[in-house]
């Protein structure tokens, strides 16, 4: 088919949910992507975070591969190996207990959102609910992780909202306090805001965040479905802040571009969803799982490395051109934002990019890059030379 009759098929037979971008993604090949016919892209989207082995991967396909065709699904009524060797490791290198394993970001926090409010069932009773989160943020789709997520624009329309959420103020501690009480159990948190526009919390407040979550008994959830799995240059964000939280999520990048999530959780917390009080049919799936393997597998330290001075190098070039569009850049490792400069909209420069040739993400009133993890210095050189050539 041609991109033509995609798009047209698409805009016929899928709901309008998606202010799409014009073009249709055929195929890939490490960060560089093709439509249907033959025009490259250079990718520093990664589909949002998904695919930190970039296309076309080797080993990712051939593990994908052979666990299909050895066993494709079987529940969670059964044991098997490819989900309770990714816990091992998971739980191994975040010094967790242990994992939950799911479908997607939103579904992961709907779990984490049950698993705080049980753990204060069951030591305090009913009436200690309330869940803290961070104006700005923001934790997924559903109606519960919708109000969850610190941003007005997101509660509305699908009246009634789950009850229990508060928000304070990122990095200020008196914002929290004033809206803390005896019916808080749990404090939500991206460590980089991602959509809400790549900001990164400050590590003083983060640590004065974790003495009082431990000084009450409020679990400090961290929301790693973004920033988790290397993107930021740990294997997780909470890596950097010297700061453990009692439960976090992960999802995006965990098995390289198939569909999982899940929670990690401390010792605390390891046990208080019990037999019966959470599930998902798909969770735990043994090709997925075999996928954030090979996923596990590549993130060496090493690599992680890499991942920090890749971040680095593409901070300094794009700051040395000094677009008239673009301020400061921002983040962690390999998740980056970029101040887009009064007058102009981050939604026409992205546009004007991926015309281009080059796919970037906006996030807040900024931009923001995500490449694939592997992304090597030429894609990231073709990349800069477009958007040099573009928004100079
Ligand atoms: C993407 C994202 C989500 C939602 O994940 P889905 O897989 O789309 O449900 C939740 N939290 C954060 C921080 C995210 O970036």
């Amino acid at each position: 088919m041609t991109s033509d009759e995609i798009r047209a098929l698409t805009q016929q037979y899928i709901m309008p949910t998606y202010g799409r971008f014009p073009v249709v993604i055929d195929h890939g090949d490490g960060s560089r992507l093709y439509d249907p016919e033959g025009r490259e892209y250079i990718d520093f989207t990664s589909g949002i975070g998904v695919c930190d082995l970039g296309y076309g991967c080797q080993p990712w396909a051939d593990a994908i591969a052979a666990q299909a065709k050895k066993l494709g699904h079987v529940s969670n009524l059964f044991y098997t190996e490819p989900a309770a060797r990714l816990a091992e490791i998971l739980c191994k290198r975040t010094g967790m207990s242990a994992a939950f394993f799911a479908n997607g970001g939103g579904e992961a926090n709907e779990g984490l959102i049950k698993l705080a409010r049980k753990y204060s069932f069951d030591r305090y009773g009913q009436g200690r609910a309330t869940i803290i989160s961070l104006k700005n943020s923001f934790h997924g789709r559903t109606i519960t992780t919708l109000k969850a997520t610190g941003q007005e624009v997101f509660h509305n329309y699908f009246f009634p909202f789950t009850e229990g959420f508060r928000y304070a103020d990122a990095n200020d501690m008196e914002s929290l306090n004033a809206v803390a009480g005896e019916d808080v159990c749990a404090v939500l948190v991206e460590l980089v805001q991602g959509e809400g526009g790549v900001l990164p919390l400050d590590k003083a407040y983060v640590a004065a965040l974790s003495k009082l979550c431990a000084e009450r008994d409020w679990l400090l959830l961290v929301d790693e479905v973004q920033t988790g799995v290397g993107r930021t240059g740990k294997l997780f964000a909470f890596q950097h802040y010297g700061v453990t939280p009692d439960a976090l999520t992960f999802a995006k990048g965990i098995a390289g571009g198939l569909p999982m999530s899940g929670i990690l959780a401390n010792e605390k917390c390891r046990d208080v969803l019990g037999p019966g009080t959470h599930a998902t049919t798909f969770g735990a799936n043994p090709v997925c799982a075999a996928a954030a393997l090979v996923v596990q597998e590549t993130l060496s330290d090493a690599f992680l490395e890499e991942v920090t001075n890749k971040g680095r190098y593409l901070r300094e070039s794009i700051e040395a051109m000094k677009l008239p569009c673009f301020g400061k850049t921002r983040g962690l490792g390999l998740m980056i934002g970029i101040a887009v400069n009064d007058g102009y909209s981050n939604r026409e420069l992205a546009n004007r990019l991926i015309d281009n040739g080059l796919l970037v993400l906006t996030a807040g009133a900024g931009m923001r890059l995500l490449p694939p993890l592997v992304v090597t210095k030429d894609e990231m050189d073709k990349g800069l030379a477009i958007m040099k050539q573009v928004l100079s």
